[in-house]
């Protein structure tokens, strides 16, 4: 049985006493027999606040990118050692605005997974395709292409989390139906299959895009989705822990 994750996008979003309140609140309401793995990707600087408040609770922290450079000069960018250092349990790579506002391609996605799991920080892989893709019937091409780079350069895939955002969901309050949202999630995991049989049995698969209380129970009971990797909505407390129950 795959467990479930429920990771929070935070994107560009908080302040230290914003956070101090979400933080809070979330941890103060989860259910007391938590069935499922939660998350949040919080920008950097705020790293070590999610360890002073979450440190020794189940909920990790996790970052929204990294650097594919291992260090060096390379200003602004921040390495994966440097998130293991900061406990960092997960990063989110190839997220669908990395791609179109910073040109990220499938390869540097690819080198990015790779220098996480070097560095035992576990990547969320975002795949998807835009509607003008869907729309001329290439939604499994798009995928495969953006998932098999990563599978390519990867020894091992162990610790691999695969995320399925399409882009026209993201923000938009469109959200895939739970059976669009599975035929693509059963596609990607035979994409893994095709690799490695016991890692696709192992692989979690989240669904983003406008995931929310209202649809989530639905989408989580999907035989191949796993998990959720919510923006917007985990920007909220009561959304936040809504989207957990329901998983
Ligand atoms: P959304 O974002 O839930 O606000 O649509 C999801 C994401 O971009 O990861």
């Amino acid at each position: 049985m795959r467990r479930t994750l429920i990771a929070g996008n935070w994107k560009m979003n908080g302040s230290f006493a914003a956070n101090r309140s979400l933080l809070s609140e979330i941890k103060a309401g989860l259910p007391a027999s938590l069935q499922c793995d939660v998350l949040v990707c919080a920008p950097a600087p705020y790293f070590a606040q999610c360890a002073e408040v979450l440190g020794g609770t189940v909920v990790s922290w996790g970052a929204q990118d990294v650097s594919v450079h291992a260090h060096g000069a390379y200003t602004g960018e921040i390495s994966a050692s440097m998130l293991q250092d900061c406990a960092c349990k997960y990063a989110i790579v190839g997220h669908s605005e990395r791609r179109a506002y910073h040109a990220e391609t499938n390869e540097l996605v690819a080198h990015k997974a790779q220098q996480l799991l070097k560095h035992g920080v576990l990547p969320v892989v975002c795949v998807g395709e835009t509607l003008e893709q869907r729309e001329s019937g290439q939604t499994n091409a798009v995928v495969a292409a953006q998932l098999n780079a990563v599978l390519d350069v990867l020894d091992s895939l162990d610790g691999l989390v695969i995320a399925y955002e399409p882009v026209w969901a993201i923000g938009t309050g469109k959200t895939a139906t739970p059976e669009m949202a599975q035929e693509v999630h059963h596609f990607l995991r035979q994409q893994v299959a095709a690799r490695d049989a016991g890692a696709a049995e192992t692989v979690q698969i989240l669904y983003g895009g406008s995931m929310k209380p209202e649809n989530a129970k639905e989408l989580l009971a999907m035989p191949d989705i796993d998990g959720g990797l919510i923006g917007g909505a985990a920007l909220k407390s009561q959304d936040f822990l809504a989207i957990i129950a329901a998983s």
